[in-house]
């Protein structure tokens, strides 16, 4: 495969930067943006674009393996893409039991798409990085030879990919707010903002080590810390997946003022987080925040 065959797919990049009427922002002097990375490609869609097309241009018509829970917006990009691309996909699966289990509707469409599942226990998914579980694994999984893209896709490659993100939004904004998974996507685009522009990420997850994560991912991709950021810890509720009926409610909301389909699992806990910080005078008057959009919910 060649990069020429991702440009086939027609991917809208640049992607649009909006600018919605939000009295919560407007009332405290700050300007919001949407940075609409959902609208790059209807099926690889986002930061998974991003994260995905160098990987899938080095996998160079390889197979390619890569791993993840029985929800991951990342595993289902990658069965997209296998099926766009004429690519063989195989996705290792958490959770040994889910294998004699029917299929979840992520993982039906992983299926469909044509990947393989590959179903591992636990201890071993959490030991998949080490080298001799993971031959072990390729080989159980018959995919000895595959290109191998890490839980969440984020490598150099990856990271390095969504500096364009940053780039893209260089001199737009004073802070630029993702929410944060593994942490690749901000890497890539703090890196790839201009002087002054700072990278606010809200993680999903509860208590992880992402700050350490974050500069290791930088320094595999860059050679050492790039760009100034911080985390906002607090707006997990609960951990990855986990919802409230207030979280549900404000991203249901959203969607009605704005007319943007709110990702559930990633995207309504960065907005949420937004609305309460600029409530708490955390934006000067004037600044201008950026939201990226990485995602759309799954369709069915
Ligand atoms: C995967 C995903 C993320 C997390 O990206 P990381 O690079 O792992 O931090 C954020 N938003 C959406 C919508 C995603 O699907």
């Amino acid at each position: 495969m060649t990069s020429t065959d991702l440009a086939a797919l027609r991917p809208r990049l640049p992607s649009p930067l909006e600018e919605p009427v939000d009295e919560r922002f407007a009332r405290h002097g700050v300007r919001l943006l949407l940075k609409r990375d959902d609208l790059i490609h209807p099926e690889l869609i986002g930061n998974k674009w991003r994260k995905l097309a160098p990987n899938l241009a080095a996998a160079s018509g390889r197979p390619v393996v890569t791993f993840g829970g029985a929800y991951s917006n990342h595993l289902r990009a990658t069965a997209a893409a296998g099926r766009l691309l004429g690519l063989p996909t195989v996705g290792v699966v958490r959770g040994q039991e889910l294998a004699d289990r029917p299929l979840n509707p992520s993982l039906a469409r992983c299926a469909a798409d044509g990947m393989r599942l590959h179903f591992v226990g636990r201890s071993t998914y959490r030991r998949k990085t080490d080298p001799e579980t993971l031959a072990a694994v390729l080989r159980a999984a018959d995919a000895e030879g595959a290109y191998v893209v890490p839980e969440g896709g984020s490598n150099a490659l990856a990271v390095r990919g969504c500096q364009a993100l940053g780039e893209e939004l260089r001199g737009q904004a004073d802070v630029v707010a993702v929410a944060c998974g593994t942490g690749g996507t901000l890497a890539g685009l703090a890196a790839g903002l201009g002087p002054g522009q700072r990278t606010l990420g809200v993680p999903v997850l509860k208590g992880g080590f992402l700050a350490d994560d974050i500069r290791r991912l930088q320094a595999e991709a860059f050679g050492g810390p790039r760009g100034e950021w911080w985390l906002d810890e607090r707006f997990h509720f609960g951990g990855y997946a986990r919802t409230t009926p207030e979280l549900d409610a404000f991203a249901e909301d959203f969607e009605g003022r704005h007319g943007v389909r709110v990702e559930r699992l990633y995207v309504a806990k960065l907005l949420y987080a937004l609305v309460a910080l600029v409530e708490e005078g955390a934006f000067a008057e004037g600044a201008t925040v950026a939201a990226v959009i990485t995602g759309a919910p799954f369709p069915g």
